[in-house]
């Protein structure tokens, strides 16, 4: 049975996807590594994506190397 919470935001945290983003740091928000994301029109950590694309596909392009 599903189990909601009464809320739209997902928790990107401890999600694979996550982990990998935070091994770089984000050329978007400058979120260093081992800090999430920020949505600097809000001020806050990022809730609609686990992190930055660019970020993202930073972090996918290293652990190919
Ligand atoms: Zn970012």
């Amino acid at each position: 049975m599903p189990a909601t919470h009464g809320g739209a935001v997902k928790n990107w945290t401890g999600t694979t996807i996550q982990q990998q983003a935070l091994t770089v740091g984000c050329r978007y928000c400058h979120a260093l590594v081992g800090e999430v994301c920020m949505d600097k029109a809000h001020s806050k950590p990022l809730e609609a994506f686990p992190a930055h694309e660019v970020r993202i596909r930073d972090a996918r392009k290293g652990s190919d190397e």
